[in-house]
């Protein structure tokens, strides 16, 4: 689905990826662990083109084309969605507003027809309360003043409107409370069809009780240094981190 060969990338003047390879199968959740300051968010940033992050080597093979050759719009238009381990609060533009144009903006891309604002807020509605967030989440503008947990939950909510080929999940657990945990785990479940691919950045295990693997990968140092199954959350449980990274 998606094959990352020999990234290097920085930011500012500090190398924080080093040759990194990782292959995303189609309809599979991948899960990358690791410790802080190990290099996760800026690969995820890597791949949808944040402009914090610069790659100086490699390529990110999708669809049959290089994705870093893609601008960050046409990325996200291709499928490819990032939620953020920090979302941007944008006060001034209204949630909805901001996700339907989203949602058209693919539309037209595609060349479907673009669903209405009556059709959208009945779509919005209904994956609003399915995530247990608050109605009000609709008018006010773009996680503006919004906490941990409803951040999180509004960007699993543009995920499932959004429908994405590619879905990167930056620390979604950080901050949640069991509640809210479940609410976006269910989304996560909801969006799995066989096709679509998961990336899960995660350091802590308890997520991977809700949504199950099928690899995990441990970035130590801006490279995967180590790929297994589910086995690997349980080592990495039971004897941390040195068990599963490499000497270096
Ligand atoms: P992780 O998500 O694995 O915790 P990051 O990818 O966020 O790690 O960060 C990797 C390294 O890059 C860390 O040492 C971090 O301090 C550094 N870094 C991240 N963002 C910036 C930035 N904007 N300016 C300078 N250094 C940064
Ligand atoms: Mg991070």
């Amino acid at each position: 689905m998606m094959n990352i060969k020999n990234m290097h990338a920085k930011i500012g003047d500090k190398e924080i990826l080093k040759g990194l390879d990782l292959e995303l199968q189609k309809g599979k959740i991948h899960v990358i662990m690791g410790t802080n300051g190990a290099g996760k968010s800026t690969l995820s940033k890597a791949i949808v083109g944040h402009y914090d992050v610069e790659v100086t080597q490699g390529e990110i093979i999708y669809k049959g084309k290089n994705l870093l050759e893609m601008e960050p719009e046409e990325r996200a238009l291709e499928g490819v969605f990032l939620s953020f381990q920090n979302p941007v609060e944008i006060p001034g533009v209204n949630n909805a507003y901001f996700l339907r144009n989203a949602l058209n903006a693919k539309e037209k891309h595609h060349g479907q027809k673009e669903t209405n604002a009556a059709e959208f807020l009945k779509l919005m509605r209904k994956h609003i309360e399915q995530l247990g967030m608050k109605p009000d989440m609709i008018s006010r503008a773009l996680n503006d003043g919004f906490s941990g947990g409803e951040k999180k939950r509004n960007e699993i909510l543009q995920m499932e409107i959004l429908q994405p080929e590619v879905i990167i999940l930056d620390e979604i657990d950080s901050g949640l409370d069991i509640d809210a945990l479940k609410s976006v785990s269910e989304g996560i479940n909801r969006m799995k069809n066989g096709e679509r691919t998961f990336l899960v950045i995660t350091h802590y295990s308890r997520i991977l009780d809700y949504i199950h693997p099928d690899y995990v990968h441990i970035l130590q140092d801006g490279k995967i240094v180590k790929t297994g199954g589910p086995e690997l959350v349980k080592i990495l449980e039971a004897e941390g981190y040195q068990a599963v990274q490499k000497d270096l």
